[in-house]
């Protein structure tokens, strides 16, 4: 099927189409430089950029994939999790387009968008999988067992994301936001070693009970101490050495949970999802452990890492193949939707 997904759930606007599980276009418009000034994104200012830019990016986005909009067999959009004010935005759109061409509507998780996203490599995706998930908003470590039936939440953050804890860590020393890629410049002339701080909750006891949470916010305090005490010292702080060190520390604790669950739910397979999938570092670390311990990994193109929306429509397609019926209209925007819930409002049990 020929399906249009709409991705609003956060500062990206993206539109995606794609035919089945072929990629036909991918546009992409990020609100990210009008909340750089604020050290984050801002909720009303990203809702109000989604709305000017979606006309235009479907416009782009179906000449690229040169088809209109009577050729679409249905439309897509995420529901949740997300900023409340930005999927509202996203939802209203695809409803009113959906009803407008009288196409069916799949309403989907964001967080299982991220894992569909694979599938437009065009490689055979082998089920069932664990998936890391990491990005400014969300830490999850997911049991992939079907992607359009059986979602598992392993594990998430109890408080900052992954990407947050780089951009809070790049205030700290200095650096611009969004600080993930400028900590990955600033360590590649650091060590990795100068500094050992905590790797919060990933010893063996920790993930002894079957739950595989994360938290940075104790990393976040050490690291805001170190740079003080050596401030409140006079001595110089290299910011190469906690870039790195810091990285380090968050590239073990993930890549350790990860590869813990693999061997724990026997699943030699693991996905990497999410913007902070661009840390060099991450990838490195992952591939080689991973390799070492008998686990294949998966680590699709960064423009399907981060928010997009072929994701979305290829989640959709997904569920059209599986027969799945579409979504009725009584759903809205859900910021907190649970990533068990794969897709919103279906029309009926099937
Ligand atoms: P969501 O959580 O809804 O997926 P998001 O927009 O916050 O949305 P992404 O756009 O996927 O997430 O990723 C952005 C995050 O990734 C930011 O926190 C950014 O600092 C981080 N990031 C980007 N590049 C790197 C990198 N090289 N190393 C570490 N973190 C990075
Ligand atoms: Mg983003
Ligand atoms: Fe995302």
């Amino acid at each position: 099927p020929l399906v249009l997904g709409i991705e609003t759930s956060c500062d990206e606007t993206g539109i995606g189409i794609v035919r089945g599980r072929t990629l036909l276009s991918n546009t992409i418009a990020s609100s990210m430089d009008e909340h750089a000034r604020y050290g984050g994104v801002v909720p009303e200012v990203a809702a109000r950029a989604h709305l000017e830019a979606l006309q235009p990016a479907i416009t782009a986005a179906l000449a690229e994939a040169d088809v209109s909009l009577d050729d679409l067999d249905a439309v897509a959009v995420t529901s949740g999790p997300g900023l409340a004010g930005a999927l509202m935005v996203g939802v209203g759109a695809a409803k009113a387009l959906a009803v407008s061409l009288d196409k069916p509507l799949y309403a989907v998780n964001h967080l299982v968008g991220h894992i569909a996203a694979d599938i437009l490599t065009g490689d055979e995706v082998e089920y069932p999988t664990v998936a890391l998930l990491v990005s400014g908003g969300h830490t999850s470590l997911l049991l992939v067992r079907d992607l359009v039936s059986d979602v598992e939440l392993l594990g998430e953050t109890m408080d900052d994301a992954a990407g947050e804890a780089f951009d809070k860590i790049a205030r700290i020393l200095g650096l611009p936001y969004p600080g993930g890629p400028e900590i990955d410049k600033a360590a590649a002339t650091g060590d990795p070693t100068a500094i050992r701080f905590p790797r919060g909750m990933s010893r063996a006891s920790d993930m002894a009970e079957h739950r595989y949470d994360f938290s940075f916010s104790g990393l976040k305090t050490a690291v805001a101490r170190w740079v003080e005490q050596r401030e409140a010292a006079g001595e110089p702080v290299s910011v190469p050495d906690v870039a790195a060190s810091f990285r380090e520390a968050v590239v073990d604790v993930l890549v350790t949970k990860a590869l813990d669950a693999c061997a724990r739910h026997d699943v030699p397979r693991l996905l990497l999802g999410g913007g902070v999938i661009a840390n060099r570092r991450l990838r490195e670390v992952a591939l080689e452990r991973a390799a070492a311990a008998g686990v294949a990994v998966r680590i699709p193109p960064l423009s399907l890492c981060t928010d997009n929306g072929a994701m979305i429509a290829a989640l959709a397609a997904e569920l059209i193949r599986g027969g799945r019926p579409a979504s009725t209209l009584a759903f809205g925007a859900d910021s907190t939707l649970p990533v068990t819930e794969i897709q919103v409002a279906p029309s009926s049990d099937a």
